[in-house]
């Protein structure tokens, strides 16, 4: 596998003390480039959640119309780094401190009638996207949003005429699930796009495949598809999370001890999934290279378990990869770069946090 830029390789054979997060904001800052283009007229936000980083932040600043952020710790992280960004501010359940900050966004997602009357009463203004819950099928995708989320038609009808005073109805939101591909998002922005003349927020969800690290979503599909659906002063905008950032995130660390259980080959990393859990919440291998130790002989390549020092057997990267891995080798997981670190349960044990290092090129 060559997974990793040659950067990203210099600077993890650089590396002294493990684990450690590299970003490889070079890359970031591409492929944003690529994707803000892609999308032409469509506004593009980026959801804070997927990765707050600061510097991945900055990096992505001049290539979004704005940030969508999901709580007011996210809105005051992103306000304190950029004073004049546009914000969106969503999240299933906000408090009445949260709602105040609607004040101060660009828009403010609403999840339910009765949120919109705690919004109405607190007497200042707000842009109000209304989140829609859809009765549609997605097939294929990785994590339905249904459930709780947004409002169905009912509640999207009693919403409606409560709209009052400085509290402006501006359109409609919807996440609809994580893991779609383009032309099942052009299928959902279709429908929306028609109903809905002014403002159409259609979320992220943009499809990640963990399996096939070189391969991106089709975001010429997609820009091409909303440039066609949108129709004169109506704005499309999307909020794409862990489809610009994944990418750019490597978790590097080292390699502690290699033994055979019961006939399985294991090799035990220094580090684990408290701070690198995305394989284990999307239940995939994390993709993985091997940077051998110095001086040690080269050994065939079998099946073999990467887990980290947890005392949990959940604790793995990846399960059964055919890999050649010795005591003292160095692993570049790569694709860590979002709903990576920050989801992670990083005191559990109590081990040391990572370092962090950002590349710039
Ligand atoms: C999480 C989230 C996103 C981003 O989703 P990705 O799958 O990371 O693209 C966008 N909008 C809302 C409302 C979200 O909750």
């Amino acid at each position: 596998m060559s997974l990793i830029p040659g950067r990203v390789r210099e600077a993890a054979e650089r590396l002294t003390a493990f684990p450690a997060y590299l970003y490889d904001l070079a890359a970031l800052d591409e492929h944003a480039a690529a994707v803000r283009q892609a999308m032409g007229e469509t506004e593009l936000y980026y959801a804070v959640k997927a990765n707050p980083d600061p510097e991945l932040l900055r990096v992505l600043r001049p290539h979004v119309d704005g940030f969508e952020v999901s709580s007011g710790g996210e809105f005051a992280h992103v306000r304190g780094l950029f004073p004049d960004a546009r914000l969106a501010l969503g999240g299933p359940g906000k408090t009445d401190e949260e709602l105040r900050l609607a004040a101060g966004a660009h828009r403010v997602h609403v999840e339910s009638p009765a949120e919109l009357r705690r919004l109405l009463g607190l007497g200042r203004p707000a842009e109000v996207l209304l989140r829609l819950n859809l009765d549609l099928e997605v097939a294929g995708a990785a994590l339905a949003m249904s459930g709780p989320f947004g409002m169905d038609a009912d509640a999207v009808a009693e919403c409606r005429p409560l709209f009052a005073g400085q509290v402006r109805f501006r359109g409609v939101h919807a996440h609809l699930a994580s893991g779609l591909e383009a032309p099942q998002l052009l299928g959902l922005a279709a429908e929306l796009a028609g109903q809905h003349p002014k403002e159409v927020n259609l979320g992220g969800g943009m499809a990640v495949d963990y399996a096939a690290p070189d391969s991106r979503f089709d975001w010429a599909a997609y820009g091409a598809g909303l440039a066609a659906l949108r129709r004169p002063g109506q704005t499309l905008r999307v909020e794409p999370g862990r489809a610009l950032t994944a990418y750019c995130g490597y978790y590097v660390t080292r390699v502690l001890d290699v033994k055979r259980t019961r006939g399985e080959l294991y090799a035990i990393l220094q580090g684990g999934t408290h701070h690198l859990r995305t394989p284990v919440t999307k239940g995939h291998d994390q993709p993985f290279t091997v940077l051998p130790g110095r001086d040690r002989p080269d050994g065939p390549e079998e099946p073999v378990t990467l887990v980290g020092q947890l005392c949990t057997p959940k604790d793995v990267f990846a399960r059964r990869v055919p890999a050649s891995v010795r005591t003292g080798d160095v692993v570049v997981f790569a694709m860590a770069g979002a709903y990576a670190w920050n989801i992670s349960h990083h005191d559990f044990l109590m081990h040391p946090w990572p370092a962090f290092h950002h590349l710039f090129g």
